[in-house]
């Protein structure tokens, strides 16, 4: 990178301690619009001096402030920032367009997924009880307490820039942890924006502290012997290698990763209804979504009319720049992705399937790095376009004849993170729900996403670990329990005179 250009691109450095602290490693990344190629920022990466001093600035504020803090004081502090993040939810929102290239409107529900996490934990002195058995033998109590960790970290992925460190921070913070957060290097402004209104809100310094960076920092992070637990979100691969050294290396480690969604069309489904769904899961944030629908399983004889019903309503879907109101789509995030995702009409169709829809060919002009939406028939489970997580707007059909067949498609998938079914009959429905392998099903609700108050993730080669995201298991997951067992001498029977009757 020449000195020249960086003057005019947005540097984005670290948040260390309660501020920005520019990067000394001399390594930095691009960061760019997707909607029109550009170049628009670098960002620093991390040394592992520089991830060091962050977990230091975060120990400091565990030992010092944050231990010390009452649990309704806590509580108070969750509702600021609770208010913050909602007066500057558009904010946000543009900052996650300009770097994620999905839409306005997406973007503002990413944020509002976020702030139902936030909410949940503002109920923290609730979520913090722990068990008391009075009397377990006589004059014997026992009772459990529950407490943070210490420092914690989370590394997080491009599609959700906002939402998914909210996962993890906010009950992480309201547990009690100070946080070192690991952004993705391809859309990293968000984080430091939050860390800035976390700081208005009151958080002290030191507790919330986000290092930009690549592979560098992640493992240094997995091996640090002051990381107690490590939160990751991404794909399979690193998923699998985050929670293997983590792991290693004496951490609690939930590591969610990638998916491959079906949604199974029964005969009596609404038509339209499936239509509708499979087009908004489908597509929606470009297929950027781990929850996205990446196959559709119509069974029997609904899948020439579901077929044509999908297929009638891609030319509507509106793909331009995410600021623009009148778009649906964005853009992929970076020119190689959307490369990757493309190549698949290419072998798709070498391998046998139909391509019904070719989203090279409805792309809006420039240099955005988009892709239309596309339609991917007569797909069979050998093919790559069924194989590999695809993670764009490339929806496969897979035809079956019956439901069995459909429930065994899934269940063998070494993905486990969704699924959905479409249909009208509640019988089949809850038979599903109790033969599906998978960790997040949705019926006649195609992605089921679960509210704060529940936990997120998958099974299967989705989630490495023990403990879903957020929700009760995100409490359990950053907090251990102590067991108190406690005697005390009755007054009455204490050689102490307290004035209390003696009874013997
Ligand atoms: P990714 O795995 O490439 O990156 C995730 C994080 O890991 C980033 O912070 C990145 O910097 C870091 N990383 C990348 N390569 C690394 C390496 N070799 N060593 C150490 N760290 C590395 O994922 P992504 O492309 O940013 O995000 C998309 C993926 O995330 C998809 O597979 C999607 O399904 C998955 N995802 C899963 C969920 C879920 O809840 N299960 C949610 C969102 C996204």
């Amino acid at each position: 990178m020449s000195a020249a250009v960086s003057t005019e691109l947005k540097l984005i450095s670290h948040w260390i301690g309660g501020e920005v602290v520019p990067g000394r490693s001399g390594r930095r990344g691009p960061v760019y619009n997707p909607a029109t190629g550009e170049q628009t920022g670098e960002v620093d990466f991390a040394s592992v001096e520089e991830v060091d001093r962050a977990v230091a600035a975060a120990r400091e504020a565990f030992a010092t402030t944050w231990r010390t803090w009452s649990l309704s004081k806590r509580q108070e502090l969750f509702f600021r920032i609770y208010g913050l993040v909602e007066e500057h939810r558009d904010d946000i929102a543009r900052i996650l367009t300009a770097e994620h290239g999905k839409v306005l409107s997406d973007a503002q529900g990413e944020v509002q997924r976020g702030l139902e996490v936030i909410e949940y934990v503002c109920g923290i002195p609730e979520l913090l009880k722990g068990a008391y058995s009075e009397q377990a033998s006589t004059g014997v109590d026992v009772y459990s307490i529950r407490q943070p960790l210490g420092v914690v970290a989370g590394i997080t992925p491009f599609n959700f820039p906002a939402m998914v460190p909210m996962w993890m921070w906010a009950p992480a913070i309201a547990c009690g942890n100070t946080f070192v957060l690991k952004p993705s290097e391809k859309d990293p402004s968000a984080s430091v924006y939050v860390a800035e209104l976390l700081k208005e809100a009151g958080l002290p310094d030191g507790v919330f502290n986000v290092i930009q960076g690549d592979k560098v920092a992640v493992d240094r992070l997995l091996e640090h012997p002051d990381v107690a637990a490590i939160s990751f979100v991404g794909s399979t691969p690193i998923a699998r290698y985050v929670y293997e050294n983590g792991t290693k290396a004496g951490k609690r480690v939930q590591a969610l990763g990638g998916a491959k969604n079906h949604m199974i069309v029964l005969p009596d489904a609404d038509i339209e209804m499936a239509a509708d769904a499979a087009v908004s899961a489908g597509y929606g944030s470009a297929g950027e979504r781990c929850m996205a629908i990446s196959v559709v399983v119509p069974v029997g004889d609904i899948a020439d009319p579901l077929v044509e019903a999908i297929k009638e309503r891609l030319p509507k879907i509106k793909v331009g720049d995410g600021f623009d109101p009148s778009s649906e789509m964005g853009p992929l995030v970076t020119r190689e992705h959307r490369d990757r995702v493309a190549s698949y009409l290419e072998s798709a169709p070498a391998q046998g399937a139909t391509v019904v829809a070719d989203g090279r060919e409805t792309a809006p002009e420039g240099n955005g790095f988009f892709l239309g939406a596309s339609l991917l028939d007569n797909v069979t489970p050998e093919m790559d376009c069924y194989r590999d997580e695809i993670f764009g707007p490339v929806l496969s059909v897979v035809r079956v004849q019956t439901y069995d067949e459909a429930l065994r498609l899934v269940n063998e998938n070494p993905y486990g993170n969704g699924v959905a079914l479409f249909t009208r009959d509640g019988g089949v429905a809850r038979r599903f729900q109790f033969e599906v392998n998978v960790g997040m099903v949705g019926i006649n609700v195609p992605i089921p996403v679960p509210v704060a108050y529940y936990s997120f993730g998958g099974w299967k080669s989705s989630l490495f670990g023990d403990h879903h995201i957020y929700g009760p298991e995100g409490i359990d997951f950053y907090t251990r329990t102590k067991a108190v067992t406690s005697r005390w001498p009755d007054p009455a029977t204490s050689r102490v005179d307290l004035g209390f009757p003696q009874t013997r």
